[in-house]
């Protein structure tokens, strides 16, 4: 009954980016989670990079909002349109290579609540899919980073998105520690606003914290200090006003956002079985999401645990390709009475 499941649809839902994965294709849409809206009537304007597009080029009443932000539904309608658009999206581009109605499963911030789950599975249903399906988000990020989740053993996976990062330790199919912190890339940008506005005076926008953030950011203030000059405006004379910026201020102005991730993967493992605990300390910790991206990470988290951490292949896909590919393992998947399908957890 189970047939046909390679030509489906895995979604992840991210709270800034949301990607689509087709088995045989890879990743087929990429976009951001933003919804462009008119102030005046709450209409939506657009979606995904067009919404993205629109903002600062068109009149002041159209806005930016990104409905997934902190990792819970904001706004339900705007969440839902979003999920039906990036739904239609996908079959539209790819309509020679899906069933007509294909079957979807959909990756969800862990903040969201069942009765949001299940507007998100009617969302989706409602956009054309035969049926939906729901995974946490961990998990399928552990099965995207190649992660040998269904087996007998130990790993540990450590997703930091825009809005979260999320902690798991995953065996025999089921997640059997977690933890949702709301401590990820935005909280990064907001540290650097904040830092360069205490040290220079100056008011920086997200977009050139970002970049920052990108370019030169690092998790440990290390000897190769790159710099970067940015434009912002100057907090006493409100003119605009040029300064440098080096690497180690950056590292400076993320140490307290850094220092909550490891903290929270330190919580995590001690609360791990020590069975499980002794596999993780083998194979080591696997980094996803774009914050996985951020440089000597992976190096501060494993001086910090004394545990090896490895940054996955392609870190911004693995969710979506590990929500697709749970797709072919639906008879793992427990379902329960009126609720969501999600991975169970399993005792041994
Ligand atoms: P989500 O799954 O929540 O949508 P993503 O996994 O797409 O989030 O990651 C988006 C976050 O990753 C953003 O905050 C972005 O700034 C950050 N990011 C992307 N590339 C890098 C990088 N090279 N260094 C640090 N952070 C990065
Ligand atoms: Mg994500």
């Amino acid at each position: 009954m189970f047939g046909g499941f390679s030509k489906d649809l895995g979604i992840d839902l991210g709270t800034a980016n949301s990607l689509v994965y087709l088995k045989g294709q890879g990743i087929i849409v990429r976009e951001p989670s933003v919804v462009a809206v008119d102030v005046h009537n709450d209409e939506i304007k657009a979606v995904g990079n067009a919404a993205k597009r629109m903002i600062g080029r068109t009149p002041g009443n159209i806005v930016a909002v990104r409905p997934l932000k902190d990792g819970v539904i904001a706004d339900y309608n705007k969440t839902l349109c979003m999920i039906e658009y990036f739904i239609r999206q996908a079959i539209n581009t790819k309509k020679m290579l899906l069933p007509r109605r294909p079957n979807v499963m959909v990756c969800i911030p862990s903040g969201v609540t069942q009765p949001e789950k299940r507007a998100v599975e009617e969302a989706t249903l409602g956009a054309g899919a035969k049926e939906a399906f729901m995974i946490e988000e961990p998990f399928a990020a552990a099965i995207g980073a190649g992660l040998p989740v269904w087996e007998p053993t130990g790993s540990m996976v450590v997703d930091i998105g825009g809005g979260t990062t999320e902690v798991a330790v995953i065996s025999l199919g089921g997640i059997v520690t977690a933890k949702s912190l709301r401590v990820a890339g935005d909280k990064m940008d907001e540290a650097i606003i904040q830092y360069i506005r205490r040290k220079f005076n100056l008011l920086i926008g997200e977009r050139t914290a970002e970049i920052l953030k990108v370019e030169i950011g690092s998790a440990i203030p290390d000897d190769e200090d790159t710099k970067r000059e940015i434009k912002g405006r100057d907090m006493v004379s409100g003119l605009p006003r040029m300064v440098t910026i080096t690497s180690r201020d950056i590292a400076e102005a993320l140490s307290e956002t850094v220092e909550a991730i490891i903290n929270s993967v330190k919580r995590t493992l001690e609360e791990t079985p020590p069975e499980l605990a002794a596999d993780i300390l083998d194979r080591g910790i696997v980094l996803t999401g774009g914050g996985a991206l951020l440089r000597n990470l992976d190096r501060r988290l494993a001086e910090e645990t004394k545990i090896p951490v490895h940054v996955a292949d392609n870190p911004l896909d693995c969710v979506a390709v590990g929500t697709g590919a749970a797709l072919e393992h639906l008879d793992m998947l427990k379902p329960r009475t009126g609720q969501a399908l999600r991975f169970r957890r399993r005792r041994f």
